[in-house]
């Protein structure tokens, strides 16, 4: 029987850049390792790794592993899917952390069913059970409203991890580490589908997983037009984004992608503020993780209010008007 061990993270690249949650996994990634006093590697899989496995060593992988191949240029799952399972088998590590991000989201599932283990999502804390070496995974349940502590004995221990729920190491460029060039033979006959084109959504202004204020708005803003004025107009102020609840994105008053909660995007700001927005618990899924809630809401019985740390009840189209100027004069001031 193959011996656990050591910590793997596989990494994601984003515009030529470690993505942000590969950053924050190294550095769950590396606690987790100085706990169990083993080793943290990084998979990371594209076209041309370049400079990012130094990268990866600079945020705390002892190890990086770089599997370049044509056929790695995008995410492609049954590309993908080959050189994890190789690396995996190849190196048994004792737990796999991926990101709770389109690419973990797909290929994680896949992956420990391969290696014939169990998989906990959306995790928000990991820890070791200092008894049996363990991971303990917590991820929340119940459309957020609880936490749920899992431990599974299976091997290896399989985890997404929802971003920004851990924080990245501060980048240490004198880091040493060791680049390991792996190669692959990816069986094209395996690979069955094609990416034939890729088309990027027009990003306007910051993005919504990196903001660090956002005003959303629900159903009771009552169209598109605010999102686009008053809305935006708080947002840019505090040079952040504007997100909404379901509601506004299934009404098609904005973007699908900027739908917020457990079937939109998953966020964590500093600060959310939320504009006529009930509260509803997989809305709440999707924020909870936020630092700061402010809640406007002409209901005092919003359930958005027991999410808030501040909450104003009055008309939206009043309170938000009011609460923006204010602000532009303290900002100016
Ligand atoms: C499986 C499943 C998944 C779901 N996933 C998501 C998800 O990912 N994200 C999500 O958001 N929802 C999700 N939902 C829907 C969710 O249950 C709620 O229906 C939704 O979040 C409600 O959106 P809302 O708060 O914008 O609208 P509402 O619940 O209609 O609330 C509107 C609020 O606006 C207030 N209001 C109205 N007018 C004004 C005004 N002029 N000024 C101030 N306040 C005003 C009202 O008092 C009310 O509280 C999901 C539901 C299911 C069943």
């Amino acid at each position: 029987m193959a011996e656990y061990k050591g910590i793997l993270v596989f990494g994601e690249l984003a515009d030529g850049k470690l993505a942000s949650i590969t950053t924050e996994l190294l550095g769950c990634g590396r606690k987790l390792a100085d706990e169990l006093k083993e080793g943290l590697s990084c998979l990371l899989a594209s076209d041309a790794v370049g400079n990012l496995s130094k990268e990866a060593i600079a945020f705390g992988a002892g190890k990086v592993y770089v599997v370049e191949h044509p056929l790695l240029k995008e995410y492609q799952a049954d590309s993908y899917m080959q050189v994890a399972e190789k690396l995996v088998k190849e190196i048994s590590p004792r737990a796999i952390l991926m990101g709770q991000t389109s690419l973990g989201r797909d290929l994680a599932p896949r992956l420990a069913f391969r290696l014939g283990t169990s998989l906990t999502t959306d995790c928000l804390n990991l820890s070791i059970d200092p008894a049996t070496k363990l991971l303990v995974q917590t991820k929340p349940v119940y459309g957020g409203n609880a936490q749920a502590v899992f431990i599974s004995k299976l091997m290896p221990q399989m985890v997404t991890v929802r971003s920004k729920a851990m924080s990245p190491l501060e980048r240490d460029g004198s880091k040493k580490g060791e680049v390991i060039p792996t190669k692959v033979d990816i069986d094209t006959s395996k690979v069955r589908t094609k990416i034939l084109e890729t088309v990027k959504e027009e990003a306007v202004g910051i993005k919504l997983e990196d903001a660090r204020v956002i005003v959303c708005g629900g159903r009771g803003v009552g169209g598109s037009e605010p999102f686009r004025t008053t809305l935006k107009e708080l947002a840019d102020l505090l040079h952040g984004a504007v997100g909404a609840s379901r509601p506004p994105a299934d009404n098609g008053w904005v973007p699908e992608a900027v739908h917020i909660g457990l079937t939109g995007k998953i966020v964590a700001p500093d600060i959310y503020i939320a504009v006529a927005v009930s509260g509803a618990s997989q809305h709440i899924a999707g924020c909870s993780g936020s630092k700061h809630i402010i809640a406007i809401n002409k209901d005092p019985e919003a359930n958005i209010f027991r999410e808030a740390e501040f909450g104003v009840v009055g008309k939206y189209e009043e309170v938000l008007p009011a609460f923006t100027k204010k602000l532009k004069e303290l900002l100016a001031g």
